[in-house]
């Protein structure tokens, strides 16, 4: 009980604080670039993957610029440090912040490879249930359905309506 009220508390701290307290354990320093990447990481809603900060960072030329390999790597030390979850997506790594149990549930289209989550609370509920009925106790659950957009659907066809002409 005691461990969960301190747990409870550590929770709450700002994701900046907690990454202090993360590098001052291993006696590292924070970084500019590092508060560059807290910050646009902290920014983003649900999963996102790596290039997908990259594009929001600030380009090459300018004060801000944080190389690839930097990106990766302080994106492993927030991982350690407990601030976001890295998990495998249809073969990539992407990250969502961590908060408490693991129940994602995704639209993913495997054209253009973007993902939009699913808000439906009818989707989690029925999952619960089929995990219950199995008197399975559920500690998360990743769902991913494949599938085609419909930005991508409609550039299809009209692709194909330019070769039918032809
Ligand atoms: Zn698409």
């Amino acid at each position: 009980m005691v461990f969960e009220q301190s747990l409870e508390r550590t929770n709450r701290r700002s994701p900046a604080d907690r990454f202090e307290d993360f590098l001052r354990s291993r006696g590292m320093r924070n970084t500019q670039q590092r508060r560059i990447m807290l910050d646009v990481a902290f920014a983003q809603t649900g999963v996102f993957d790596a290039e997908q900060l990259i594009e929001q960072l600030p380009g090459k030329s300018s004060p801000g610029y944080v190389s690839r390999p930097t990106v990766y790597r302080t994106l492993a030390e927030f991982v350690d440090a407990g601030l976001l979850k890295k998990f495998e997506l249809d073969g990539r790594s992407v990250y969502q912040h961590d908060a408490g149990s693991e129940q994602i549930a995704h639209l993913f289209c495997v054209e253009c490879r973007s993902l939009v989550e699913i808000r439906s609370a009818v989707v989690m509920e029925s999952i619960q249930k089929v995990a219950q009925e199995s008197n399975f106790q559920m500690t998360g659950h990743r769902l991913l359905v494949r599938g085609t957009c419909q930005d991508c659907r409609q550039r299809r066809r009209r692709t194909k309506r330019r070769v039918d002409l032809v």
